[in-house]
């Protein structure tokens, strides 16, 4: 049997085979280090599991709107009124089954066959991948090394055509961990709305960000931008909450809608134990939240100065996420390597350290490095990387 067209250009998310690979490893004895994984490495906050745990004794065991728990809607549109100074209205807001899921669901429902969506390079895995199975055709736009691999408004422009339908920021970002001042933000925003394009703002990092950074999102700029955003969240990355699966979308009530009448027919609704953990998760205590963020920020700048030893290393310092994304184009042919995807596969089978190709995030010459690991196994793995590279040499 013929499978259909549309999984013909489908790739698999590389950073979850990545992982799959070095687990696999790991269980044949091999005493691998895995720095490809992007999810926090702390159990979720205990108030959290016993909200959920105390939702099923209560018999909230049943379907929801396919949109989300009202409660849980009212939990988020606190969170923006207080975190971004936003007004949303119940009709705004649609609750998926992770970020990841909100998204897919946005394009099913934007995109037309042969409808541009401007993603920046480097970008997360699952972008383009997703615009394309709605028919849509990702048109990347370099942010560039000396730019913090952020885009500038004069690439936006010439990047807009007749056919542009949106364009994504994720900030801070994945892979990068850079984030889109206020400034930024606002040029580039001007120019969506001069052409009519839809900001998704893929917010999903926005609690964690380091030293004098800030999170804004480009919907709190004016109420223009707000009309032209939709605002993609969740409780993944921010409660540590990965496997928990509940994301969130902000934005126009006709887009939402309509999202809500796709999900009616795919999922039902997000899983009702989930947003129960979430309604707390949002509504609860926020210590977790600072603490695990506190965490995450002293292995940075630990492991930032190791890793800049390297010989051949380069590394702009993020300023949010948990990723830390240095060039490794030098330090490959350090270590006699003609591409840094060859130095990634020679690093899992013979230094025995896990870490993501920049190829998979369309830049070839980096490498993606998560730091959501204990410090130990972060310095021992930028040990086992200097010295590969060096003993090569
Ligand atoms: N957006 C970005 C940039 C991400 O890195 C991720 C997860 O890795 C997601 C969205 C999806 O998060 P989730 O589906 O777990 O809410």
């Amino acid at each position: 049997m013929n499978l259909a067209h549309r999984v013909d250009a489908l790739t698999p998310s590389s950073t979850l085979a990545i992982t799959a690979k070095a687990k696999e490893l790991k269980s044949q004895g091999l005493d691998i280090i895995g720095l490809g994984a992007g999810e926090p490495d702390f159990n979720t906050p205990e108030n959290i599991i016993e909200a959920a745990y105390r939702s099923m004794r209560e018999g909230f065991t049943k379907y929801t709107p396919a949109a989300g728990l009202p409660e849980l809607k009212k939990a988020i549109i606190t969170k923006l009124e207080q975190d971004q100074g936003l007004t949303y209205k119940p009709s705004e807001i649609i609750i998926g089954n992770g970020a990841k899921h909100v998204l897919y669901t946005l394009f099913q429902v934007i995109l037309n066959e042969g409808d541009e969506v401007i993603i920046p390079t480097p970008y997360w895995v699952s972008y383009p991948e997703q615009v394309k199975l709605a028919g849509g055709i990702p048109v990347y736009v370099e942010g560039k090394e000396e730019n913090d691999y952020k885009i500038t408004p004069e690439q936006l422009n010439s990047a807009i055509t007749n056919k542009t339908k949106a364009i994504i920021i994720n900030s801070p970002s994945n892979p990068t961990g850079m984030i889109y001042s206020e400034a930024e933000l606002a040029a580039l925003g001007e120019i969506c709305l001069e052409h009519n394009v839809l900001i998704v703002s893929d917010e999903i990092y926005e609690k964690l960000v380091y030293g004098e950074n800030k999170h804004v999102s480009v919907a709190q700029i004016s109420p223009s931008f707000k009309d032209f955003t939709i605002i993609i969240n969740g409780v993944s990355k921010s409660h540590s909450m990965t496997g928990w699966r509940i994301g969130y979308a902000a934005g126009h009530e006709r887009i939402v809608a309509a999202m809500a009448d796709l999900a009616s027919h795919s999922t039902s609704n997000p899983t009702t134990t989930s947003q129960y953990g979430a309604i707390e998760a949002y509504n609860g205590p926020q210590t977790a939240v600072e603490e695990m963020r506190q965490a995450f920020e002293e292995r940075l700048n630990i492991i930032y100065d190791k890793l800049v030893e390297i010989p051949g290393v380069e590394c702009k310092k993020p300023q949010g996420a948990f990723y830390l994304y240095p060039n490794f184009k030098e330090a490959a042919q350090i270590a006699g390597f003609e591409n840094v995807d060859q130095l990634v596969e020679a690093l899992l089978e013979e230094a025995l350290v896990a870490v993501i190709p920049g190829s998979s995030f369309g830049s070839p010459d980096n490498i993606r490095i998560s730091y959501a690991t204990s410090l130990e196994a972060l310095e021992k793995a930028v040990d086992r990387i200097h010295s590969f590279v060096e003993k090569k040499n």
